[in-house]
């Protein structure tokens, strides 16, 4: 359940913030209705629901039906969430995030880093260093061995979090589990 916050939350930062969360949160809890209707309910303008409903029409993550209304002759259109490409979606985030983090824990196990004191942005891998005799390209300074065991323990746990997650089932988006 606390995933499920997390998942709702890293989406609506995706799609605009708190905000977007409010408006996932409406649709969730109104089942199909219209753009007025979920600004009043999330609380925006009716400007920024669309903004996000558009966002979200884009990823295919809501549906979205056209009426006419009989008496002003205006389009009205009604909006839906659609919890299991939601789910997808989050999945495959999830999964791509995991892939990168994945490839860099490789890439950090696999080699040893040397940075310079003096600049910020320069870390290089041993052989890079091996190659300018231990001097900082920025500074020409000399680098020093970094100790990469805390981003290597950090990979780690985010990838065994993300990857508890994505063995969880799917994400209840409509049944009011926020
Ligand atoms: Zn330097």
């Amino acid at each position: 359940m606390g995933n499920h916050h997390d998942d709702l939350a890293r989406l609506a930062s995706f799609f605009g913030g708190e905000e977007a969360l409010n408006i996932v949160k409406a649709l969730a809890n109104a089942g199909t209705t219209t753009d007025d209707v979920i600004a009043t309910q999330a609380n925006v303008r009716l400007n920024t629901a669309r903004k996000v409903l558009y966002k979200l029409y884009d990823h295919a993550l809501v549906t979205c039906i056209r009426s006419r209304d009989e008496k002003t002759g205006w389009f009205i259109y009604h909006w839906k969430l659609q919890p299991d490409q939601l789910d997808a979606f989050v999945r495959s985030r999830k999964k791509k995030a995991l892939e990168q983090m994945r490839t860099k824990l490789e890439f950090e196990k696999g080699h040893s880093f040397f940075v310079c004191k003096g600049c910020p942005g320069i870390r290089v891998t041993f052989e890079d260093a091996m190659e300018s005799a231990f001097r900082c390209s920025g500074c020409n300074g000399q680098l020093v061995s970094d100790d990469n065991s805390r981003t290597i323990q950090m990979l780690e746990d985010h990838s065994r979090k993300l990857e508890s997650e994505l063995s969880e089932g799917p994400i209840a988006f409509a049944d009011g589990r926020f």
